[in-house]
């Protein structure tokens, strides 16, 4: 019988979703070279005939660098104008690159209010379906131009759980700037270690994501705890790795033992 890792090989269709610390360089602007290797290894996922999901983030930060904003944009009209900006520059890459190696992508851009409405979420569900059955690759981020506090997800992790929800994926892979979740925060303890597996989510669980949480981008580590209820939640395992180097998707799926592992509750 397949180990729990191992089980992974057999995963069919595999939403990723790509921090804006691994997309970005320190200067808001695309580090292009690791996003090379990343839609290389999902092309590669695609050519092997799965099906893939990429929720990206990045727009904001993106849109920021390309007018020359300096620092984070403060309101909501300025957050809004910098992902309308930065959207297209993201996926005018991730058009360019994934053509290079034969897939075509598609732009997705979902808010809270598309998930809680029954209608708009089957419309989703269906063009989602339609488009694994061409063999798309649907590039999803929130629709952050028409997103305000009252129907935002305001992160992409708790929107990529939702999305692996939605399309009914087999496995969930969060690409951070962190291994994955620790037993207490690395930076600060050398006696931190990484937890390969989360059979279940427990309150001491969610208590060292608060810990190890911090600073690390929009997410922190616990946005990725409430991503990981809401897929395990609906079935669906979900791994956090380190997306500095992009290739970790490879032995993701190859069932190594990289990243943090959570499991649906059995049942
Ligand atoms: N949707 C935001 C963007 O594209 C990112 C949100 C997040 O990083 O979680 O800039």
């Amino acid at each position: 019988m397949k180990g729990t890792r191992e089980m992974l090989q057999d995963a069919r269709r595999i939403v990723a979703k790509v921090g804006t610390s691994t997309l970005t360089h320190a200067t808001g602007k695309l580090n292009l070279s690791r996003i090379e290797i990343l839609v290389r290894q999902l092309a590669d996922l695609c050519n092997q005939g799965k099906d893939v999901v990429l929720v990206t983030s990045g727009a904001i930060v993106v849109g920021t660098s390309r007018v020359g904003l300096s620092g984070r944009p403060r309101t909501t009209r300025e957050k809004q104008a910098m992902a309308a900006i930065g959207q297209g520059i993201l996926m005018q890459v991730y058009e360019k690159l994934f053509a290079e190696y034969g897939c075509a992508v598609a732009q997705i851009l979902l808010t809270k209010a598309d998930i809680d409405n029954g209608k708009r979420y089957y419309n989703a569900v269906n063009t989602f379906n339609t488009l694994f059955e061409f063999k798309v690759i649907p590039i999803v981020n929130e629709n952050d131009t028409v997103a305000v506090e009252e129907i935002e997800f305001g992160d992409n992790d708790t929107l990529s759980a939702h999305v692996a929800a939605l399309v009914k994926a087999d496995l969930l892979i969060i690409l951070s700037d962190i291994d994955g979740l620790y037993t207490a925060d690395p930076r600060s303890d050398k006696e931190a270690k990484l937890i390969s597996l989360v059979p279940e989510i427990t309150p001491e669980i969610e208590e060292l994501a608060s810990e190890t949480g911090g600073d690390l981008g929009i997410g922190g580590m616990s946005t990725k705890i409430t991503a990981a209820k809401v897929a395990t939640g609906a079935g669906v395992p979900m791994i956090i790795a380190n997306g500095e180097n992009p290739t970790v998707i490879r032995k993701i799926i190859a069932g190594e033992e990289v990243g943090t592992l959570f499991l649906p509750p059995q049942g």
